[in-house]
């Protein structure tokens, strides 16, 4: 994409971000990463990514404010707050952003499309899948040996999670191949709808990884003062925690970048082997 494409790419997401941070969405720092995001998506993914990108921002801006107003149940205190910061942004949106200049700067391919919306479906399925599931789930169990644990734990599935899941990837991916229809985008196209099944299965996928993470490196701790489990180091009553599975350095951000690699990846060997066997 040439310059001025670049700079209608800033601008749009600039205009997103600020709506963003204007509605308690994100955090100043959060914001400045979103527009990062937003610009190399957009200037570089085309119209169909950037409008995927688009689709997972609002709808998980809107699921977490309704899941907000549900009421309160027992839960895992999680690491962070209601507005995203800009490690949460990047976590979410980096993979996207890199598979976007693979798909800009290297020609258009195919899979490097089918890599933007595989990382962007992972992201959208975990996060309806937390909001929706936290709030109507009912019992959740570990995704490793299906133990009952509080709602929050890292690692834990629901069956209503799971379906909020897939129908937050389904989402992405529909608007996805809507926006290219509608604006013949070139390189989005070519393989009929290949790029579009390839980004939902791996983006299904990458919500599995992210689980699968979450219950076993991701970094779990216990407030031994209160009692409590909590996803925070330093627990709110101001007592230090202990680290009682996973490791200290991979947090939930961490965790989701890990999903969205693999659920671009995977979105790209999917399309790669599809290709392939359908002899193109
Ligand atoms: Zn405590």
């Amino acid at each position: 994409m040439d310059v001025d494409g670049l700079g209608a790419a800033l601008g749009l997401s600039a205009a997103v971000a600020a709506a963003g941070w204007r509605g308690g969405h994100l955090t100043g720092g959060g914001a400045l990463a979103a527009v990062a995001a937003g610009t190399a998506v957009l200037g570089l993914g085309g119209w169909p990514a950037g409008w995927a990108l688009v689709a997972f921002f609002v709808t998980s801006s809107l699921w977490t404010r309704w899941a907000g107003g549900q009421p309160v149940k027992p839960r895992v205190e999680p690491a962070k707050g209601g507005r995203r910061d800009a490690a949460q942004v990047l976590a979410n949106g980096a993979v996207a952003a890199g598979f976007a200049a693979a798909f800009g700067l290297g020609g258009q391919a195919g899979w490097a499309a089918a890599g933007v919306l595989g990382a962007i479906a992972t992201a959208a399925a975990d996060t309806w899948a937390a909001e929706i599931g936290l709030a109507r789930g009912g019992q959740p169990r570990l995704i490793t040996g299906g133990a009952p644990v509080p709602p929050g734990t890292s690692g834990a599935v629901s069956p209503c999670g799971t379906a909020a899941g897939v129908a937050g990837a389904t989402a992405v991916v529909a608007v996805a191949a809507a926006v290219a229809g509608l604006t013949r985008s070139a390189g989005w196209l070519r393989a009929g709808c290949l790029v579009y099944a390839a980004g939902l299965g791996a983006g299904v996928a990458g919500m599995v990884v992210d689980s699968l993470l979450g219950a076993t490196l991701q970094g779990g701790y216990r407030c031994d003062a209160c009692g409590a489990p909590t996803e925070r180091p330093v627990h709110r009553c101001g007592r230090r925690t202990r680290l009682v599975r996973g490791v200290r350095w991979l947090g939930n951000d961490g965790v989701n970048l890990l999903a969205t690699a693999a659920g671009g990846g995977l979105a790209a060997a999917f399309y790669r082997v599809a290709l392939a066997l359908s002899g193109f």
